[in-house]
């Protein structure tokens, strides 16, 4: 055991982890583009984008030379009363790439922080107005952070049972999860959205919010939904005055094909929430974007309809830099041009394996393709999981099934060769692990 594996499981404790029969963490001391060097000498294809944050690859020189850079100016400033050009010409950027009118942007630094802010100024909007309506939506399998509002609108995941008791309120709706070949999409989605009306019809006029990951759930398996479904969502809520909230934590930055899934999908929410692969992967930085109407409502000449809310790194002058950087990556021609070969290949591997015995339920959007294989005791906890990761971790590929869904979300530098032997190597473990 290397000495600092050996420090580390003295002193760290590791997220999402059963520390006791956790095999030993893997040093990793280098990493370039889609792959990340292992103290033993060792090369891991990092095929999730270690945790869906690396966009354009692993040290990017263009993102790496603006950190750097940043880091020798204005490493951070207080951001009550101060303000500096890398957070506001990443605000001017984002406001022109989101969709429609989300023209304010309050930073914070990580996902669970950024949906907190969301659900916190769809509260208080409502509560500034006078209407004071406090329920939130939310969907069965939505995953949305670690806080407790994260948790709470997270909870029929089913991950947070020991705080169950404390969480704040919410009702949640049933979520119309589809794939190749589905045929009963059409009667799933007119169930969740019968559901939906029935719910604004009985409590339209309390809830403040719905809150979604758009087109993909993420945590709960890579669960896809089509666009059409999300449109059909938002009409309701605007004919309803419910906010809509979407959580593009993990979907942002081209996951799905394109820039934010809400454009994808062609709605148009009244809040999103972005972080993970929103600097590239170099920094922790996250941004709650509102539209101007809802800023609106917090302006007053007494501080009583403020948001009283901020954390010590707020738009951190290293994320924005970072964030700059990435996004003058995305307006490179080039970039669009891999995301579009990588769900090429993805189609291409999908369709090989769409009779294949022991899976189903293939799905892809955008960079992210998935299938469940058939396992009795399918979900987060599935025996086949910690075995077939180890599998794929012996071949030298980082993937990380979620229970028996296997799926894959590449940085975007993968080559086709490299992600056909990612393919090659799911093949294998199909052949190979019980
Ligand atoms: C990861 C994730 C979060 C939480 O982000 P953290 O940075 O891990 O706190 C919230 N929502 C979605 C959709 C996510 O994928």
């Amino acid at each position: 055991m290397s000495e600092i594996v050996d420090l580390d499981k003295k002193h760290l404790w590791h997220p999402f982890t059963q520390e006791q029969t956790a095999p030993d963490p893997i040093e990793i001391v280098r990493a370039k583009d889609a792959s990340l060097l292992g103290a033993d000498g060792k090369e891991y294809l990092d095929l999730i984008s270690s945790w869906w944050t690396c966009a354009h690859g692993h040290a990017h020189p263009q993102i790496a030379e603006a950190v750097a850079h940043q880091a020798e100016t204005l490493e951070h400033v207080i951001f009550a009363g101060f303000t500096h050009a890398p957070a506001a010409n990443l605000g001017r950027k984002l406001a022109a790439k989101s969709p429609g009118e989300l023209d304010r942007v309050f930073y914070s630094d990580n996902g669970s922080t950024a949906v907190e802010i969301a659900l916190k100024l769809a509260i208080q909007f409502s509560y500034n107005r006078g209407d004071k309506k406090k329920r939130l939506l939310a969907f069965e399998g939505g995953y949305h952070g670690d806080t407790f509002g994260g948790m709470s609108v997270s909870r029929e995941t089913g991950f947070f049972r020991p705080f169950e008791e404390l969480m704040i309120a919410v009702d949640f709706l049933p979520y119309p999860e589809t794939w190749a070949g589905d045929d009963a999409v059409e009667t799933k989605e007119a169930a969740a959205l019968a559901a939906l009306d029935a719910y604004l019809e009985a409590h339209g006029s309390e809830t403040a919010a719905l809150i979604v990951e758009p087109l993909v759930q993420g945590a709960s398996g890579m669960r896809m939904v089509r666009p059409e479904f999300l449109r059909q969502v938002a009409f309701r809520l605007k004919m309803a005055g419910v906010l809509l909230i979407f959580d593009e934590v993990m979907t942002g930055f081209g996951r799905t094909g394109d820039l934010f899934a809400s454009l994808k999908a062609e709605v148009q929410p009244d809040l999103v929430c972005l972080s993970k692969a929103i600097t590239g992967g170099f920094m922790p930085l996250a941004a709650t974007m509102v539209t101007n109407e809802i800023y609106a409502e917090f302006l007053a000449d007494d501080f009583g309809r403020a948001f009283f809310h901020g954390h010590s790194y707020t738009a951190n002058p290293l994320g924005c830099a970072a964030a700059l950087a990435s996004m003058e990556i995305f307006e490179e021609l080039e970039t669009w041009e891999r995301i579009q070969i990588i769900e090429k290949v993805h189609q291409e591997r999908l369709n090989a394996l769409m009779s294949h015995p022991r899976i189903h339920r293939q799905r892809l959007t955008g960079t992210i393709a998935a299938f469940d294989i058939r396992a009795d005791d399918a979900g987060y906890t599935a025996a086949i999981a910690p075995r077939i990761k180890e599998h794929f971790f012996q071949r030298g590929l980082l993937i990380r099934p979620l229970g028996n869904v296997i799926y894959l979300l590449p940085p975007y530098c993968i080559t086709p060769e490299q992600l056909n032997r990612a393919w090659d190597g799911i093949e294998a473990a199909l052949k190979e692990v019980n």
